[in-house]
């Protein structure tokens, strides 16, 4: 089903997974995640490519294999590293597996940039424009405190808008840890005529040694009251994952009571994280999602 026809009908609970490095060990680990999942009120399962250096190789598959599970599946699809042959090669796998949904992504840059990285599709509108022959609902990425690489928060909203004016239909946020980027950004959005949900994206910290790895790959500001908190129990790995996971209910309690069309979570895999936040929110999701 079309996510966008999702939205319109409800608020959306979904969940970010990605492909393992080894697709050999690791799929099998990975579906018992999915089978987890789907226990809890899921609406559907984004597939990351090629992020936190996952295989590309199997990411189609496991979408495929998400939708034979009776979940809706969502494709991240990357063009920066890709050429048309390539996305071509995902689009036609992702039809064949009946996957209706594709989040249209540019990818990060890589360190070193030989010159190939986006020398087909420059930017996520690029790839949209490539990808609307195959039909798909397409989503896009956007940054509550703005693209790293942008010049300005407002640039970056134009270019939001060129994503909804080249078929995006719905939008997923980048990880934040201050709902009132969130605010802002979605405020802004709508000040310049941008009508697509816009799902946050929310990811509980519970280990301090990701917050290094967040800062770097995400951008996201890490707010003192929750640096201060996982430093303070950092020789505690549980006390850690209780305090993160207590933040991040705290968020989506806020999010939800202010409106939010859904709420996409990012559990690098982790279904434990999914069903403790499932069941500290049991009320909220089965009265208001
Ligand atoms: P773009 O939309 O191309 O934006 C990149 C920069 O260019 C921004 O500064 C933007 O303002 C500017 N820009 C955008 N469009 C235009 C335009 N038409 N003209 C001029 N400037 C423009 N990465 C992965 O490798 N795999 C994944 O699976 C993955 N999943 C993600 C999921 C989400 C929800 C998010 C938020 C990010 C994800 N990423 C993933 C990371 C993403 O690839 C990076 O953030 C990347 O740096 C930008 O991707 P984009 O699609 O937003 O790029």
């Amino acid at each position: 089903m079309r996510i966008d026809q999702i939205l319109k009908n409800k608020r959306t609970l979904s969940f970010e997974v990605f492909p393992p490095q080894k697709a050999e060990t690791g799929t099998e680990k990975l579906f018992e995640t999915i089978r987890e999942l789907k226990k809890l009120r899921t609406d559907f399962i984004s597939v990351t490519y090629g992020a936190s250096g996952s295989d590309v190789r199997n990411a189609a598959e496991i979408a495929g294999l998400i939708k034979s599970e009776g979940i809706e599946p969502i494709a991240h699809i990357t063009g920066g590293p890709s050429t048309p042959g390539e996305i071509d090669a995902v689009a036609q796998k992702l039809k064949e597996y009946g996957v209706e949904n594709v989040l249209a992504l540019r990818g990060d840059k890589p360190m070193v940039n030989d010159g190939n990285y986006c020398k087909y599709f420059k930017h996520a509108t690029d790839l949209q424009e490539y990808l609307k022959k195959y039909g798909f609902t397409m989503g896009a990425a956007c940054y509550p405190e703005g693209h790293p690489e942008c010049e300005s928060l407002y640039a970056d909203l134009v270019n939001l808008k060129k994503k909804e004016e080249c078929g995006a239909k719905f939008f997923i946020s980048q990880i934040f840890y201050d709902n009132a980027y969130y605010y802002r950004l979605v405020s802004e959005a709508r000040r310049i005529g941008i009508s697509s949900p816009i799902i946050p994206g929310i990811m509980p910290i519970t280990n301090p040694k990701n917050i290094a790895r967040i800062k770097s790959m995400c951008g996201s500001t890490i707010p003192i009251e929750l640096r201060n908190m996982l430093e303070i129990y950092s020789g505690n790995p549980s006390l850690v994952r209780e305090a993160g996971i207590n933040y991040a209910v705290y968020q989506i309690m806020d999010l939800i009571a202010k409106g939010a069309p859904g709420i996409h979570l990012c559990i690098m895999n982790h279904a434990d994280i999914a069903i403790e936040i499932y069941e500290r929110l049991n009320n909220f999701f089965n009265e208001l999602f």
